[in-house]
């Protein structure tokens, strides 16, 4: 079954302009790992946000999980948020927390209680090999410990689905594959996994379903694609 479904959807963020995305359709199974590429202003992020629901779709409509995103109403939209796990390229931690209580902040919104919040962010830091950094604060880790926490923060509420932005955007090629190795343990564990990037040998590597846009329209969709 489908877990994401486009069907004939545009954005356009101003009236009258050539939209972000044109009369885009895909869907994404259960399961899957899908790298969506295309040139910067291509319609990547815009189809990241729809996902998030931080845009409702000029037309077309969108559904996840069997939810109409463009209906949702928006007392459920944070609920809906939280149950979908997100990475930026730029890390996107508070500065003021140490690694611990970003990982648990995620936790403490949604009124999980205390001690099961104990046990799972130890658990989720050690996903990412960073059990030992727990007291430390961003400042203090390289570019790629504070992705590895991004992402432990993202998978803490077991989501269903992954969208990860240009993750390995202000990362070296090691970092990048350490990342990449990550997000696709996720996917073996269970999660859907959708990665924006610009990384031409990534793509080229990883032997994945590849969504390729330009100027807003699917050009390409290929399982066990490359980098166009
Ligand atoms: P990508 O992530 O592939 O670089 P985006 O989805 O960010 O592309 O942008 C697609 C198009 O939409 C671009 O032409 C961009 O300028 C335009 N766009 C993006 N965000 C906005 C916005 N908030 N207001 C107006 N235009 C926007
Ligand atoms: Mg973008």
């Amino acid at each position: 079954m489908s877990l994401i479904e486009f069907r004939d959807v545009s954005e356009r963020y101003i009236k009258g302009s050539t939209p972000a995305i044109d009369n885009v359709s895909f869907e994404i199974d259960n399961g899957e790992f899908v790298f969506i590429t295309g040139d910067s202003g291509s319609g990547k992020s815009t189809i990241i946000k729809l996902l998030l629901r931080e845009l409702v779709p000029t037309k077309g409509t969108i559904t996840v999980a069997g939810m109409d995103l463009g209906k949702m109403k928006h007392r459920k939209i944070p609920m809906y948020r939280r149950k979908v796990g997100v990475v930026f390229q730029e890390f996107r931690l508070l500065e003021d927390r140490n690694i611990y209580d970003n990982v648990a902040f995620a936790q403490r919104v949604t009124e999980v209680k205390p001690k099961i919040i104990k046990k799972k962010v130890p658990a989720a830091l050690s996903l990412v090999g960073l059990a030992q950094k727990y007291k430390s604060y961003p400042n203090e880790l390289s570019g790629g410990e504070q992705q590895r926490v991004a992402i432990a923060r993202a998978l803490i509420n077991e989501p269903a689905l992954l969208l990860a932005d240009e993750p390995t955007g202000n990362l070296d090629p090691s970092n990048s594959w350490e990342i990449m190795h990550l997000l696709e343990e996720a996917n073996e564990r269970g999660t859907t996994v959708v990665v924006v990037t610009h990384n031409q040998e990534i793509v080229n590597e990883m032997h994945k379903r590849v969504i390729t846009l330009n100027k807003g329209v699917i050009v390409s969709d290929v399982k066990g694609g490359e980098y166009l």
